[in-house]
């Protein structure tokens, strides 16, 4: 990815609890014994794999393991009076990104947000000569990776830095490494994270949430909550899943876990899955992103509506801050990375207080006296989701197109099998359709040379081409 000059957020990663929607759309009964294909998982991928089978013209089962729809995109309705996505909250890439349509299409209010980005230096704002400064460093690194990229041998994103960004060096860091993917840049592959598609050209926020979106386009499908696979039956014909609801037999299976929990083994197959298919999920393993969010009355922080702010530092520990989400009193502080990650473990009163003392220490103590509510995630104790999103050690990016690899009848989606648009939603969403393509065509539905069926909301079909252009993720 190829730093523009437009501002640091695209490298982040950076949309809910609707209420528990229903136990599925069977209600208590168990989900139907046969489907044509069953998708397992209702994230982003197993949403948009269900709907394409669905305007096949085919019959799908959706089973779920946690009790809402989602995944990744939750949407906190009931914590705070505006609603906080506990996962994703952007939708990236505007002009190709079918979300967005989707979500005008459902009725839902989506808008280009934020606008203000800002460094700070202590207790004061950078001077815009310094904000130049640090988004020429920003753009060097960027390069530098790329150029890194281009070699024969993958290394670590830290390692192709250039080794005069002074002052800013840490803070280049914080926005390319851990705030863009969730893992440090000494644990980022540089052609993985070349490969990926530049995310700053605009951000596009949904003021209902973007977790209430993804629930919003799985509402109509058969899907069943709180239905975890335990093991799956496979062969070249057809695939057995097991529930504690009973069996689902099926001609083809699509499966959208997460590459931790794929890696973790939860998921039982008889025969095994291949090794190569566990080797390429644990080196796409997830990095760690968290939200930490405050209700802070009064703007003591004294920034504009939905204003993003970063820190100079040389450390670590350090945070992003989102102020004044879609103008309310609702602040965000993002940790991500090796200290997001020991940060979460330590649990939500650790995160609490280290986002008071960060905020104390740039904005005074005022700040710290105006938290009236707080809550924070924990994404990799989410036993069916284990992290925030996937990026590839050095010398793994070869291994997203592995996972594309059909297994006998089963394939395999979500964001980690996105050559380009890894991390985000746009991603996985594309990854389910094209999985759901490929399973069509192996139960005979679709025809190599047919056109795949439009999904409810047709949409420019996009199978992004590496980009060159920059993030701001
Ligand atoms: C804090 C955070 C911030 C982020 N910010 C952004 C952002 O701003 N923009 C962006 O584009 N992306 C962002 N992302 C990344 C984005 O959320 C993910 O890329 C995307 O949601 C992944 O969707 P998915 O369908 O691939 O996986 P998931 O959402 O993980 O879906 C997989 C589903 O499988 C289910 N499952 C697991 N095991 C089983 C089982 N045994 N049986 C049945 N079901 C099972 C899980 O419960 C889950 O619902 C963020 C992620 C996090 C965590």
């Amino acid at each position: 990815m190829t730093m523009t000059r437009r501002g640091f957020l695209s490298a982040s990663a950076a949309l809910a609890t609707i209420p528990a929607l229903r136990r599925g759309a069977w209600g208590a009964a168990p989900p139907p014994r046969e489907a044509d294909i069953v998708v397992i998982g209702a994230g982003a991928a197993g949403i948009a794999a269900a709907r394409r089978i669905v305007a096949a013209n085919r019959k799908v089962i959706v089973v779920e393991a946690a009790s809402e729809i989602g995944g990744r995109c939750i949407t906190d309705t009931s914590t705070f009076a505006v609603p906080f996505d506990r996962g994703a909250r952007w939708l990236h890439n505007p002009d190709s990104n079918p979300m967005i349509r989707l979500a005008r299409s459902a009725g839902l209010d989506v808008a280009a947000a934020p606008l203000g980005q800002t460094i700070r230096i202590g207790r004061r704002n950078a001077r815009a000569g310094e904000t130049e400064e640090f988004l020429a460093a920003l753009v060097r690194a960027n390069r530098a990776i790329d150029d890194a990229s281009r070699g024969k041998l993958d290394v670590p994103c830290a390692s192709a830095l250039p080794k005069d960004l002074g002052d800013w060096a840490g803070t280049a860091e914080f926005v390319l490494g851990a705030n863009a993917t969730g893992k440090d840049l000494k644990d980022v592959s540089a052609m993985d994270k070349a490969r990926g598609v530049d995310r700053s050209a605009a951000i596009i926020a949904c003021r209902q949430g973007l977790g209430t979106l993804v629930a919003k386009l799985g509402e109509q499908l058969p899907l069943s909550l709180s239905t975890p696979a335990s093991r799956i039956a496979w062969s070249n014909r057809d695939v057995t899943v097991e529930t504690p609801s009973g069996k689902i037999a099926a001609r083809a299976a699509i499966i959208t876990v997460s590459s931790n929990v794929l890696a973790a083994g939860n998921i039982k197959f008889t025969p095994d899955l291949p090794k190569r298919y566990l080797d390429a999920a644990t080196k796409l393993s997830l990095g760690s992103y968290d939200h930490i969010a405050l209700l802070l009355p009064g703007n003591p922080l004294g920034m504009a509506r939905d204003d993003v702010m970063i820190e100079q530092s040389n450390s670590t520990r350090t945070a992003l801050l989102l102020a004044n989400v879609g103008g309310s009193s609702l602040c965000s502080i993002d940790v991500a990375g090796s200290f997001g990650r020991d940060l979460s473990a330590q649990g939500e009163a650790a995160m609490v207080a280290f986002a008071v003392e960060w905020l104390t220490k740039l904005f005074g103590s005022d700040a710290a006296r105006a938290v009236k509510k707080s809550s924070a995630t924990r994404w990799n104790e989410v036993p069916s989701v284990l992290g925030a999103m996937s990026a590839a050690t050095p010398g793994a990016q070869p291994s997203r197109k592995i996972l594309t690899e059909p297994i006998g009848c089963m394939f395999l989606a979500g964001e980690a099998t996105h050559d380009t648009l890894w991390g985000t939603v746009d991603g996985a969403w594309d990854s389910g359709e094209r999985a759901a393509d490929a399973a069509l065509r192996k139960i005979g539905a679709l025809k190599d040379t047919e056109p795949a069926p439009a999904s409810p909301v047709a949409r420019p079909r996009r199978r992004a081409a590496p980009a060159r252009r920059g993030p701001i993720n």
